[in-house]
């Protein structure tokens, strides 16, 4: 059985702990920032970024609302980005079969810059990214080396309010519509997001264009939900 993130968005205070604890188990150096008039740092996930707490503040309803999303590879169940890196690359994108984790290998280096393009224009969240400096295409590989040994991904360890829960994908499932159920009793716009597709199942009070572009996967221009 899979493994899966629960991503409660609703207890996120975006303290970016998930952050700090992905670089510091990939001993990934900091991103150099600047001020842009928003939290949200960087701005972008990046080849030393790969996950980042996304901030959004609009008017919901006439009231201010501060959304926070911790954004990172979905482990899809069937990953458009490994279908077109089976013809570029053989080898450079694997599903690990017990956890679901998709994994981006060496066999990345090979894949051109068209390819490249071609990985990310069709990944339905915009995750992949190319190191120009190694020439490798990267992204969350769900902490593989800690979950084989029977240890949650850092992100998950790091939360401090349970907003980033990690565990059998039925179990996971199960509490995330639990969750929903609660949530949507003060929130009707509730809804889990990416639950049958991806090995990620994010739960968001409001409507998914509130919190990020991506936040429910665009195909072909087309969002998912
Ligand atoms: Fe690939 Fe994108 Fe799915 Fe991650 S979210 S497995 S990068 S298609
Ligand atoms: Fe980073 Fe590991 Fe969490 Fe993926 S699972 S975002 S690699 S800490
Ligand atoms: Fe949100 Fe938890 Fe990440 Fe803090 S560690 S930003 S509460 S998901």
């Amino acid at each position: 059985m899979a493994k899966s993130f629960f991503i409660d968005t609703t207890k996120c205070t975006a303290c970016r702990g998930c952050q700090v604890a992905c670089k510091d188990w990939k001993g990934l150096p900091a991103t150099p920032t600047k001020q842009r008039g928003s939290h949200q740092n960087p701005e972008d996930l990046n080849a030393k970024t790969l996950k980042l707490v996304r901030f959004a503040d609009h008017t919901i309803d006439g009231k201010v609302v501060w959304n926070f999303f911790s954004d990172q590879c979905r482990h899809c169940i069937e990953p458009p980005c490994k279908i077109i890196a089976d013809d570029l690359a053989p080898g450079s994108v694997i599903k690990d079969e017990k956890t679901g984790a998709i994994i981006y290998t060496k066999e990345t280096k090979k894949i051109s810059a068209d390819g490249f393009e071609e990985m990310r224009s069709i990944c339905p969240y915009n995750i992949p990214r190319r190191n120009e400096e190694t020439g490798l295409i990267v992204k969350c590989d769900m902490c593989i080396d800690r979950v084989s040994n029977g240890l949650i991904p850092m992100c998950a360890k790091s939360c401090p309010t349970g907003a980033i829960l990690f565990g059998e994908r039925d179990d996971m499932l199960a509490l995330s519509e639990k969750r929903l159920a609660e949530i949507k009793k003060k929130s009707p716009s509730a809804r889990l997001l990416s639950k049958d597709d991806t090995n990620a199942i994010y739960l968001v009070a409001h409507e998914p264009k509130f919190y990020h572009e991506y936040a429910c996967g665009i195909v072909n221009g087309k969002r998912f939900a």
